[in-house]
C-alpha cells in the first residue's frame, strides 16, 4: 500500500487549552515499505499512528493522508470502517497486551474482532491463520490471558492485529515492556511478517530497535517531524542535531560513555514559533529564531537552518 501524508496536524483539546500534538507532517512510503518512527516520550509518536488509522479520541485532525488512491480523512466512520480498519490497516495498540479481557477466552476475543468487522468467511480458518502467523499454536485459543506467558500475550495481540490480513500495520512500542529475549522474539516475528509482505509503521523510543525493521525512519520532536530518510542515512549520516544527540545516547559495545541531551522538550500547549530544538541545541544560532522549513536530503528531508546552505554548516561544524 502507497500511503502520502500531507501537512497532517492533530490537536488534542485540554482545560489549558489545545495541545498541539503533531504539526505539518509530511511524508510518503511506497508500496511495501516500512517506517520507523521515533523520539521522546510526549513528542506525538503515538498520536500521529492514532491520526493514520483514525482513532484519535478527544482530538482533532486536519491534512491529507492519501491511502493507495483513497483521501481516507474525507471518507464518513462507516466507509472507513467498511473498507480500511483492520482489513488494510490495523493497528497494535502500546501496551496492548494488558488490553486482553481476562475473563474471556483467546478464541472469544477473537471472533469478538471478527464479528464487529462483519467477517462472512471461516471463523475457524481466519483464526487459526492468524495465530500460526505468529508461530503460535491453536491450543491457546481455549486459554484465558493470564494463564500465557507476557511474550505469547504480545504474540497473540500481534495476531488480532493481522486477523484480517492487512497491508500495514502499525505497531505502538510493541515491545516495550518485555524482558530482552522476548524483544527479540518478536523482533524476529515482525521481521518474518515484513518479509511475507507486511508493512509496518514501527513507533518506539528506541532507534536501536528501528534499525532492524524499518527502510526509512521519520525522527520526531516537539510534534514536528524533524528529519525524514532512508535508515542507511538516518544512522550513517544522520543531520539533525538532535538526531545525532539521540544516536550518541545509544550504548556501544566499544564501551563509549552514552551521551545524553540536556534539557527538556518544549510545551506543546503553546509551543515556541522558533525552532522547537532551539534551547536544546549546541548549534543554536540568531536565524534559529524563525522556524525552518524543510530542507531536501539525500533521501528524504531535515527541518533546521544549518541545511539552508553548505557554508553556514561548515562554519557550525568547525565551531563544534
Ligand atoms: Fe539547532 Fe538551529 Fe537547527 Fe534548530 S534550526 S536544530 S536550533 S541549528
Amino acid at each position: 500500500m502507497k500511503i502520502s501524508v500531507r501537512d497532517l496536524t492533530a490537536r488534542y483539546f485540554s482545560s489549558n487549552g489545545p495541545v498541539h500534538a503533531v504539526e505539518n507532517v509530511n511524508f510518503d512510503l511506497n508500496e511495501g515499505e516500512s517506517i520507523g518512527i521515533a523520539g521522546e516520550s510526549a513528542c506525538g509518536k503515538s498520536t500521529l499512528g492514532l491520526s493514520i488509522i483514525r482513532m484519535l479520541s478527544g482530538g482533532k485532525v486536519e491534512g491529507k493522508i492519501i491511502l493507495d488512491d483513497d483521501s481516507i480523512l474525507d471518507l464518513s466512520e462507516s466507509e472507513f470502517n467498511e473498507k480500511f480498519r483492520w482489513k488494510k490497516i490495523s493497528m497494535i495498540f502500546q501496551g496492548a497486551m494488558n488490553s486482553l479481557d481476562p475473563v474471556f477466552t483467546i478464541q472469544d476475543q477473537f471472533e469478538e474482532v471478527l464479528k464487529q468487522h462483519k467477517f462472512k468467511g471461516n471463523f475457524e480458518k481466519t483464526i487459526n491463520d492468524a495465530i500460526h502467523s505468529v508461530s503460535l499454536d491453536e491450543v491457546v485459543l481455549k486459554k484465558y490471558p493470564h494463564e500465557l506467558s507476557g511474550g505469547m500475550k504480545q504474540r497473540v495481540v500481534i495476531a488480532m492485529a493481522l486477523l484480517l490480513k492487512p497491508k500495514f500495520v502499525i505497531a505502538d512500542e510493541p515491545t516495550t515492556a518485555l524482558d530482552v529475549l522476548i524483544q527479540a522474539q518478536i523482533i524476529n516475528l515482525l521481521k518474518k511478517l515484513k518479509r511475507e509482505g507486511m508493512s509496518f509503521m514501527f513507533i518506539t523510543h528506541d532507534l536501536a530497535v528501528l534499525s532492524e525493521i524499518s527502510d526509512k525512519i521519520g525522527i520526531m520532536y516537539g510534534g514536528q517531524l524533524i528529519e525524514f530518510g532512508s535508515s542507511f542515512e538516518i544512522y550513517k549520516n544522520p543531520k539533525h542535531p538532535y538526531t545525532q544527540g539521540l544516536l550518541k545516547s545509544i550504548p556501544t559495545l566499544k564501551g563509549d560513555a552514552p551521551s545524553y541531551i540536556k534539557g527538556v522538550p518544549p510545551s506543546l500547549l503553546q509551543p515556541p514559533t522558533e525552532c522547537r530544538f532551539i534551547e536544546r541545541c549546541p548549534l543554536a544560532m540568531e536565524k534559529c529564531k524563525k522556524l525552518p522549513p524543510n530542507f531536501e536530503t539525500k533521501s528524504g528531508f531535515v527541518q533546521c537552518w544549518l541545511y539552508e546552505d553548505e557554508k553556514l554548516l561548515q562554519l557550525s561544524q568547525e565551531n563544534m
